[in-house]
């Protein structure tokens, strides 16, 4: 069995204390690892890919949570539409607007994290300051979907320092902003390498994959 069970029951342990859901990260895995942390009592998990996804909920329990965190192409949004628990990624408005169309056609409202670009590296998604004010205002406009709070990913790197202050920047513009359905209530930051100096900075949902079902292999 690849999934690491021990290490499953030990960080839930320990987010169930300080109140910090835990989303499985189950991308490029088999089916049958989620399954087995299924039988663990876990309900919540992450994935990256759109078809990925679609192939792998149609054969697991209905009673998955289903949260996307990868970057999500507005023409793909009609996929997951139907089941989608929670969708991380959200780093535009023209993808908001078409999450709150979908959502409309399956007769639903779809929670959302708006996802903002922290980390140094040009290459990782999401909004800045001023794009995350005039989202939060147009969704206003959106009854389908539900802005539940924010998403990032700090930079990849040693430096402590540099990773702590990307997330409590994070945390700040949780703090600050007006979200207007409801309080805003997920922060969803912190990964394998990085989830203790986000707890630190006030996450309270947590995405880890290589800590429980091991190594990826790299796609592309
Ligand atoms: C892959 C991925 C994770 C999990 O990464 P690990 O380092 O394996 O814990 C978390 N968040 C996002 C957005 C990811 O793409």
């Amino acid at each position: 069995m690849s999934v690491n069970v021990e290490a499953y029951h030990s960080i839930q342990q320990e987010f169930v204390k300080q109140s910090v859901t835990l989303v499985a990260v189950s991308k490029l895995k088999p089916a049958s690892d989620i399954e087995d942390l299924y039988k663990e009592g876990q309900r919540d998990f992450g994935e990256n890919y759109v078809q990925e996804l679609v192939d792998k909920q149609a054969v697991l329990p209905s009673t998955i949570n289903w949260h996307f965190i990868g970057h999500l192409q507005s023409n793909k949004v009609k996929y997951i539409a139907p089941f989608v628990h929670l969708i991380h990624g959200v780093d535009s408005l023209k993808l908001l607007q078409e999450i709150n169309k979908q959502a409309l056609k399956n007769n639903r409202v779809i929670d959302c994290l708006l996802q903002v670009h922290i980390a140094k590296e040009e290459t990782k998604f999401g909004m800045d300051a001023p794009e995350l004010s005039a989202a939060l205002e147009a969704s206003k406009q959106l009854p389908n979907v539900n802005i539940k709070g924010l998403m990032g990913m700090a930079s990849f790197s040693d430096n402590q320092e540099l990773v702590a202050n990307e997330f409590k920047y994070l945390h700040e513009l949780f703090t600050t902003h007006q979200f207007d359905k409801q309080p805003a209530s997920i922060l969803s930051m912190g990964m394998s390498a990085d989830y203790p100096l986000a707890i630190a900075a006030g996450s309270n949902m947590v995405r880890i994959g290589s800590l429980l079902f091991g190594a990826r292999v790299v796609k592309h």
